[in-house]
């Protein structure tokens, strides 16, 4: 068990000399042996720990160390690290090593937090459960029968079995929420373009987002404010002020939520409901002011991002070809021979029909009907939210329609899989921040993971409300 309770506790318990930041990574370390069966690390890197958590122990003591001084950072293996396998747990990367860092790693590596590893996650992001992993799945560490979520589901199962204090995630259509709530943590996905992407393999380019998780909203904040901000190798970055999210988590004014009618509709299961109408309850009753809403274009959110996605997707697999980097199949009598067999040996299941089914939305004759129809959908999602953005400050909504599922439950049913995100989409589509907040437990003691969704840029007021949640209802 840690000593501390967030960031603020473990840099105030180093410097009183109660906690020595080596014996803590080395913590993380045996625990992340011990918890091995669960699958959540593709890389460790203990030498290169314990070399950080001796310089950085003594910065602490200098007085001299960055903001996140000796934070355990678990990455997603999907984001670069200079020197590093960056596999996007695909047999197609399997050798590959970046030869440059992400922005977002390296402004937490510049504020001295410590990387521990990087984390499994579905193939390219591409997934629901981290069952198609070229590492295998990721086991829930609340049930190891059942799947973690995903796509980023070892990150979400290291913060939830404490093998780190906190991991990156990214989030193209709930990979970041979706696991948090499997897992029982908290999970940010920030505004499209608050986190600079450079260094992050691309899935869907206008969806992707980097964000946080964490077992306690300070921590999610202090990492945001970190990760947050222009950077010039990505010009889809924005170049807007970077608030101080930490020190600003206390509540000012009650803020309106909005609750919409078709996120707690037919098809959620009757615990998720429960759970998060005991929320509500709650709320009502501390006088938040709750306001029914409609979001009237929610019923197509799963095909629009499954179009969308998909079609961006096609274009961004492209570059694996088996000539430029990562695996080649070999015995091959020409070019085209070695695309083919290396692209049809590379890929798992689930890229591969995302790519045939991009290239089918983009391809003439199917353009109009398909990808130009569902950019239209794609505008009428994020009117809705400019709309209800008017009347309310937040929107509440579950995470998921059910906690996490056995595995192998949902594999051979691939729809079936792709409506685990019918609640988490319509943020990427409409490139707003959410967070998962655990919301208690089911019967069987699964966590109940609760949604609230800000308009773009407001993830003060997610953080806050986040936070008096974490404080006072909870
Ligand atoms: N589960 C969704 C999908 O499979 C979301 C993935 C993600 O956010 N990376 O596309």
């Amino acid at each position: 068990m840690l000593s501390y309770k967030n960031h603020k506790e473990k840099i105030s318990q180093i410097k009183e000399g109660k906690l020595s930041l080596i014996d803590n990574v080395n913590h993380f370390l045996s625990r992340i042996d011990e918890k091995k069966s669960i699958n959540a690390f593709n890389f460790i890197f203990k030498e290169d720990a314990i070399k950080s958590a001796e310089k950085i122990e003594a910065k602490i003591k200098n007085g001299n160390a960055g903001k996140l001084a000796g934070l355990a950072v678990a990455v997603k293996d999907v984001l670069a690290i200079k020197d590093k396998p960056n596999t996007c747990s695909s047999k197609i990367l399997k050798e590959f090593k970046s030869i440059y860092t992400a922005t977002a790693v390296q402004k937490l590596i510049s504020e001295d937090a410590i990387i521990i590893g990087k984390t499994n996650c579905d193939e390219f992001a591409m997934g629901s459960s981290n069952e198609n992993s070229a590492f295998g799945s990721v086991l829930n560490p609340v049930d190891e029968t059942r799947v973690p979520g995903g796509s980023s589901g070892g990150s979400a199962a290291a913060v939830a079995a404490g093998l780190c204090d906190v991991s990156l995630g990214t989030d193209t259509g709930g990979s970041i929420r979706q696991p948090a709530s499997f897992c029982g943590v908290y999970g940010l996905k920030p505004t499209y373009g608050r986190v600079s992407r450079y260094g992050l393999t691309a899935f869907a380019s206008s969806f992707d987002s980097i964000g946080p998780f964490a077992s306690n909203v300070e921590d999610i904040a202090a990492a945001l404010e970190v990760l947050s901000g222009k950077d010039d190798m990505d010009s889809t970055s924005a170049d807007i002020e970077v608030p101080d999210y930490p020190s600003n988590l206390s509540l000012d004014k009650k803020f309106k939520i909005g609750i919409a009618k078709e996120y707690l509709g037919e098809g959620i299961s009757a615990e998720v409901k429960d759970g998060i109408n005991k929320v509500i309850a709650k709320l009502k009753e501390n006088n938040f002011e709750i306001i029914e809403l409609s979001l009237p274009h929610t019923e197509y959110t799963i095909a629009a991002y499954y179009i969308l996605t998909t079609a961006e997707a096609s274009s961004n697999l492209a570059r694996y070809d088996g000539a430029r980097y990562g695996y080649r199949s070999e015995g091959v009598s020409n070019l085209l021979e070695m695309y083919k067999q290396s692209r049809s040996d590379g890929f798992g299941k689930e890229v591969k029909r995302r790519i045939m089914l991009g290239t089918y939305v983009l391809s003439a004759g199917y353009y109009d009907a398909y990808y130009r129809k569902a950019q239209k959908v794609r505008r009428l999602i994020k009117n809705d939210f400019e709309t209800a953005f008017k009347k309310v400050d937040l929107i509440l909504t579950p995470t998921s329609p059910f906690t996490a599922f056995k595995l192998g439950e949902k594999t051979s049913d691939p729809l079936e899989m792709y409506l685990s995100d019918i609640f988490t989409t319509s943020a990427n589509l409409a490139g707003i921040p959410g967070i998962n907040i655990p919301a208690g437990k089911s019967s069987d003691g699964l966590p109940i993971g609760m949604q609230l969704l800000a308009n773009q840029f407001d993830e003060t007021k997610l953080l806050k409300l986040s936070y008096y949640i974490q404080n006072n209802i909870l």
